[in-house]
């Protein structure tokens, strides 16, 4: 009996949150929290601007995540396994917080940085990397800063073995790279899927590319650097097509 009365009481709980969530759009949560401090936040807000391409067409910087947030409002994102964790067989378990110690007078300082990429699977994508005090806070800021970072992608069919004219992978080749590490994108024909390792597939799933060939050169085990020179290539998709 007592059950029975529980469940009810559970079902009430859930009608009521809805309700609630029903009152209030998205929107106009972050519009209650947020005023715009740039010239793109208030046309944004004033309804000038209704999409996120009129931004990223023309090159304009995003200083405002909320502007994101508002225009792409089913972005998704991910976290980059950047951090390792020495696990009990000694192997080393990949985590998606790396920690760094400084050494100080009063003992260590513990600094937390994480790595994230967001995209709408559906040509637009963003990465940042940030540091705090928190693991949460700096996965906060990491997020706060892809949504700054956003890129358009071009995608397109440029395999000949495929040729369905579908944007399915990425027209040409292209090139990347950060630091010692450098990288080369393929069009892929379809089915073959995202032929590269697992952190990187993160990327180019929420930029909405499904068949890619990459080849990487240096020191590729270092995360950040890796997923970086991927997202410079698919940068330079654009470079290319001007020149
Ligand atoms: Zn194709």
């Amino acid at each position: 009996m007592e059950e029975e009365k529980k469940e009810v009481s559970e079902e009430e709980k859930e009608t009521e949150t809805e309700e609630a969530v029903e009152e209030k759009t998205l929107a106009e949560q972050i519009l209650e929290k947020w005023v715009p401090r740039t010239e793109l936040g208030r046309k944004v807000v004033a309804g000038e601007i209704t999409d996120i391409n009129q931004i990223l067409d023309k090159g304009l910087q995003i200083k405002e995540p909320e502007i994101v947030d508002l225009l792409l409002p089913d972005l998704k994102h991910e976290l980059i396994l950047i951090g390792g964790r020495t696990g009990k067989g000694g192997g080393c378990q990949r985590i998606p917080i790396r920690v760094t110690a400084k050494v100080t007078k009063s003992g260590k300082r513990f600094r937390y940085g994480a790595f994230v990429v967001v995209g709408n699977e559906d040509g637009i994508v963003g990465i940042g990397m940030a540091k705090a005090k928190e693991p949460r806070l700096a996965i906060e800021k990491a997020l706060r800063k892809a949504k700054m970072n956003l890129i358009k992608v071009k995608r397109g069919c440029g395999s000949w073995e495929c040729s369905c004219g579908e944007p399915h992978s990425i027209p040409y080749k292209t090139e990347g790279k950060c630091g010692s590490v450098r990288v080369i994108l393929m069009p892929a024909p379809k089915g073959v899927g995202l032929v590269c390792d697992d952190e990187s597939k993160k990327l180019f799933r929420l930029a909405g590319i499904k068949d890619i060939w990459v080849k990487t050169f240096g020191a590729t085990y270092t995360r950040f650097s890796l997923i970086r020179a991927m997202f410079n290539a698919l940068k330079n998709l654009y470079l290319y097509d001007r020149g």
